[in-house]
Order: structure tokens, then sequence, then C-alpha cells
């Protein structure tokens, strides 16, 4: 299980400083990849960034809306992918 943050994202950070294990990052570009996005390897489902959220844009990949369960893959894929962790050295 792992912790996704889908489109709803307007890119307010505050997840950022709550997660314990630093594995929610900033998409870079920002006009490629628009949301921050959370590892799916390193997320401990703690679920300390879902209240955090400003506009509930943050839930348990089981509980995404039909609609969204793309969003999984995508948070994955900013670490395969896209930047991952590197972003966080341009941030
Ligand atoms: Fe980080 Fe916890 Fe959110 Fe996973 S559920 S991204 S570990 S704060």
């Amino acid at each position: 299980m792992t912790y996704v943050i889908f489109d709803l994202c307007i890119r307010d950070g505050a997840c950022v400083d709550v997660c314990p294990v630093d594995c929610i990052v900033p998409g870079i570009p920002e006009a490629e990849w628009p949301w921050y996005y959370i590892d799916p390897d390193t997320c401990i489902d703690c679920g300390a960034c879902v209240p955090e959220c400003p506009v509930d844009a943050i839930l348990p990949e089981e509980d995404l809306p039909a609609a969204q369960v793309y969003t999984t893959e995508l948070n994955a894929r900013y670490f395969s992918a896209g930047p991952g962790y590197a972003a966080l050295a341009s941030k």
C-alpha cells in the first residue's frame, strides 16, 4: 500500500514537512510534472501528510476514486522515469 497525491494538488508543499521518511518531492519541471509525488517504495503509510493538505489531494491508494486510480502509477513513475529525489537538490 502507499499514499498517493492526485490531480487536486496545488503544490502547497505542507505535506513534505511532516513526512517522517522524506518521500514526498515536488514535480520538476512543473510543466511536465505539475504535482508533488509520493515514492511508493519508501512511504510507510503513516497518514501524516493527509491532514496537512489544504485541498485533500492525498489518499491511500485503495481509497482513490476510480477516475484517480491512474495516479498511483503516475506517482511511482516520477521516481522510476522522472527526476524523483533529484528534484530536491534543485528545489
Ligand atoms: Fe510520508 Fe506518511 Fe504520507 Fe507516506 S503516508 S507520504 S510516509 S507522510
